[in-house]
């Protein structure tokens, strides 16, 4: 190849890296977000200028995370913006600088299909069990963050009934993001300064209590379900694992369908709308919804 075209096609690429960086929308071609988002329903649902905003995110953090196959899969520009563009939708109203929760991270691996985990757990009789488990994906302080690939693409059941998994391994990131090292995701991310009005203190204190009861609730109502005959939650069992599982299977069920998640756990809906500055978030923590409609509610 000729020198000069060398150096041409050199700066062509140097060009689309710093206009991904920037956050341009028009560093992704058309067709190409075309593609994306007739596969995925959850970005039809979305307004124009929703969808251009999560464009201009999805933009960024393409230019910021290194993405790798395992086992052979090849990763193209459609595999790395699906991806993208759900990892980045929970910010879209909060914009390039919410981009920073991903920062404690740079690797995403996708599996071609969904992985065997070694488990050893000692339960409290003392007893070791060791066992395989599937893992769709995971994420981990300092990353990578893994994924299955036909995963990516949706639910086995669906989508739109409540299930995301990118959004949910993207969700423990958020969690994971400026704890120390070795603090394991616990289900109350880093709260942005001001936020409700509140100081820093009284915000934490806020989001532990508001997220134990709704959790309590859950578990509960999941219990009720399991062995009395009560009726199913809409929110997915898996969520009544821990308070980590509870924070990111309701942040996939905030993306999926919000009004749902609000009929079930309102007070618990408010914070997450203040947390990713969705449009009905309250202003000030004097407009929560109250802290019982929570067991109240069905
Ligand atoms: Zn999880």
């Amino acid at each position: 190849m000729a020198l000069g075209e060398r150096l041409r096609r050199l700066w062509r690429t140097a060009w689309r890296r710093w206009r991904l960086r920037r956050g341009d929308p028009a560093a992704i071609p058309q067709a190409l977000w075309e593609r994306v988002v007739a596969a995925l329903p959850l970005l039809q649902d979305l307004s124009e200028a929703e969808r251009q905003r999560l464009r201009a995110l999805a933009a960024a953090f393409l230019a910021r995370k290194r993405f790798s196959g395992a086992h052979g899969l090849v990763i193209d520009d459609f595999k790395a913006l699906l991806v993208a563009a759900q990892a980045c939708l929970p910010l879209r109203h909060r914009g390039l600088p919410a981009l920073a929760w991903y920062d404690g991270f740079v690797g995403i691996i996708l599996h071609p299909h969904e992985v065997r985990a070694p488990r050893r757990v000692t339960d409290e009789a003392g007893i070791v069990h060791e066992y395989d488990e599937e893992l769709a994906g995971e994420a981990m302080q300092g990353g990578p963050i893994v994924l299955a690939w036909p995963r990516v693409l949706g639910a086995p059941d669906g989508q739109g009934v409540g299930h995301n998994l990118v959004i949910h391994e993207f969700a423990h990131a958020i969690d994971m993001h400026g704890k120390p090292l070795g603090q394991p995701a616990d289900g109350c991310p880093r709260l942005p300064d001001g936020w409700l009005g509140l100081q820093a203190r009284a915000a934490h204190a806020l989001w532990r209590q508001t997220l134990q009861a709704a959790y309590e609730t859950h578990r509960r109502r999941v219990v009720m379900h399991e062995h009395f005959g009560g009726p199913a939650p809409w929110l997915d069992a898996y969520a009544a694992q821990s308070p980590a599982e509870f924070f990111a299977v309701s942040c996939e069920a905030h993306c999926v369908d919000r009004a749902r998640l609000a009929a079930e756990h309102p007070r618990w809906t408010a914070l997450l709308d203040a947390l990713f500055a969705h449009p009905q978030a309250p202003a000030s923590a004097a407009a929560l919804p109250a802290a019982v409609s929570d067991a109240a509610a069905p």
